[in-house]
């Protein structure tokens, strides 16, 4: 859409205001010139019906001079009021378009008879005896005029002449009417010409809005010219200037003079942007030569981060080849030591044990040699015991350890492990009692790892219990929770507070010197927790150190596969 220039927005509103304006001006001014007109032309009527009713009561009080003898008596020479008045009236009106004349209802002249607007008027003013005057303008004789009534009183002097008794004779031998004093004794009729007042209005009308037509051009002009001078120029001159700007040129400023205050302000605030345009140009060069030294020493720095880092995924590669080789020889040796030492060790206890057992019957063998099968049985099986753990830690590392989820019954677990430890206990002298609550349910879990669980905390609390201790083995069902607690208690050494967390660690033993004493590897803790968390169990210690220990391995409700009552019904 083509956009209009300011100058012509401002003619055009100019323009629209001045015809509006002129409209209702001009219509303004002939609604008043008429009413001044019709004021003038009434009160022109008025003054000669006032002429006329004077010359009416001239007539009216001179009657005993005039139609009265020098001797005093009556002389009627024709001179009575409405003779004298309607004559003066018609000399009045003779050789101009005025016209003065008296009217009635049944008049004693037809001369008198009232046209339509004499009528109309007549019959107003005997319905309303307030109405005295009736006006307007109107058709006379084919032309419009301004025309006036004013009703005529009847008074003590009208009544001799046209009183009662109506239809008697009076002085001038004309019939009496029979009028009485609140009559309406017919009407002075004035007809005033309206051309003259008519050209004189359109006259007064046309020089007005001539004058407002020539004071709306004249203050429109003013008004541009001002304007244009005092804004439009240093408009143009600002524009001419933005223009330079935008092309680069900022070496540019605008002079404010012949500007009004407002816009002599807006070129101040251009001075200033250009001012600032200019020194940032000045500055821009310099800028943009430190922002490229910046970005070229950003770039050799990422180039060089580039390089390292592929440096780095070379080296990755080698590592992650290098760790599936040693994954691999891991896997081998995993396979050599299951298979090259688990075999023999085994084969070397079940000798040992056959040995001692034989021993023992025969009764006569020789004691230090009982005692070297005896040795060989109890290190072969603990260094089973030390192989199978790093055996299953090694398995857990490979991710290779996987949980099954089986129906158990906790009793057979507990019978299972029974077997295996009682022995054990046996040989360290220490008494040994297990105990399954009737109420505990089936769960579900790994039958196996659940078994490795309670051997490792039994052996260790076997071997941690000095000769004549006790170790009890206890399994029940909480009510409250509905989790199923294995508990393995003894009364041994027990573990100082700041060593029963860490001892669930890999390698950890709480000192060297028991180490020695009752070897060991520090892997079964952490091999029990392990087994534990993997199918959803947890594992807590309470101990006190000389006192005794009491590990809980807690197997959750949601692992029942029927709950306590259930169990116990
Ligand atoms: P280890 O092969 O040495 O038995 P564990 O991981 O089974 O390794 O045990 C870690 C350490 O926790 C043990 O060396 C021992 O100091 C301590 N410990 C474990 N069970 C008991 C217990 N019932 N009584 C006292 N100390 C214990």
């Amino acid at each position: 859409m083509r956009r209009l220039g300011i100058k012509t927005v401002y003619l055009a509103a100019l323009t629209a205001v001045s015809i509006v304006t002129f409209v209702a001006f001009s219509l303004f001014d002939v609604h008043v010139q008429q009413q001044q007109t019709e004021e003038a032309l009434l009160e022109e009527a008025r003054t000669f019906a006032r002429e006329m009713d004077a010359v009416w009561q001239f007539m009216d009080n001179s009657q005993n001079v005039i139609n009265y003898s020098s001797a005093g008596d009556f002389d009627f020479k024709g001179l009575h009021c409405s003779v004298v008045g309607k004559s003066v009236g018609a000399i009045f009106s003779a050789g101009n378009d005025y016209t003065i004349r008296y009217t009635n209802f049944n008049p004693r002249s037809a001369m008198d008879q009232p046209d339509e607007f004499e009528t109309a008027a007549l019959t107003r003013f005997n319905e309303n005896k307030e109405i005295r005057e009736y006006y307007g303008i109107a058709d006379f004789e084919g032309e419009e005029r301004f025309r006036y009534l004013q009703a005529l009183k009847v008074d003590e002097s009208c009544l001799e002449c046209h009183g009662e008794p109506a239809g008697e004779l009076d002085i001038t031998e004309h019939v009496k009417e029979g009028w009485t004093l609140d009559s309406v004794g017919g009407a002075i009729s004035i007809v005033i010409p309206v051309d003259q007042q008519k050209n004189a209005m359109t006259a007064n009308v046309m020089r007005d809005a001539a004058f407002f037509l020539l004071l709306s051009l004249v203050i429109g002009l003013v008004v541009l010219l001002v304007t244009t001078v005092f804004v439009f120029g240093p408009m143009n001159r600002m524009k001419n200037a933005f223009s330079a700007v935008g092309a680069g040129r900022s070496q540019i400023s605008v002079e404010s003079g012949g500007a009004t205050k407002e816009v002599s302000e807006v070129i101040d605030c251009f001075n200033t942007m250009a001012e600032e345009v200019r020194s940032v140009y000045a500055n821009l060069e310099e800028q943009v030569a430190d922002r490229t030294l910046d970005l070229k020493r950003a770039n050799e720095k990422l180039e060089r981060a580039n390089e390292k880092l592929e440096r780095q995924r070379d080296d990755l590669t080698a590592l992650s080849v290098r760790l599936q080789e040693e994954a691999r020889f891991k896997s081998d040796l995993l396979s050599m030591v299951n298979h090259e030492l688990r075999t023999p060790l085994t084969a070397i206890i079940t000798l040992s044990q056959v040995s001692v057992e034989a021993g023992e019957l025969e009764g006569g063998r020789d004691a230090v040699e009982q005692k070297s099968w005896e040795e060989v049985r109890k290190n072969g099986t603990i260094l089973l015991e030390m192989i199978n753990n790093m055996l299953d830690i090694a398995r857990s590392d490979a991710g290779g350890m996987k949980a099954s989820c089986e129906v158990m019954d906790i009793g057979d677990v507990v019978s299972s492990v029974r077997s295996a430890i009682a022995p054990l206990a046996q040989r360290f002298r220490v008494s040994f009692e297990s105990h399954v609550a009737s109420d505990v349910p089936l769960v579900s879990g790994d039958y196996e790892k659940t078994q490795r669980i309670l051997e490792n905390l039994l052996g260790n609390a076997v071997k941690f219990t000095p000769d004549g201790g006790h170790v009890c083995l206890r399994v029940e069902c909480e009510p409250a929770s509905g989790d199923v607690v294995m508990r393995v208690i003894d009364n041994g050494i027990g573990i100082h507070p700041d060593d029963q967390e860490r001892i669930f660690e890999r390698f950890v033993q709480v000192d060297s010197t028991s180490t020695r004493k009752y070897n060991g590897s520090g892997l079964g803790l952490a091999l029990v927790k392990e087994y534990a968390e993997i199918q959803g169990f947890s594992v807590a210690v309470e101990s006190v150190l000389g006192a005794g220990s009491e590990f809980s391995v807690r197997i959750p409700a949601g692992c029942t596969v029927i709950s306590c009552e259930e169990g116990e019904g």
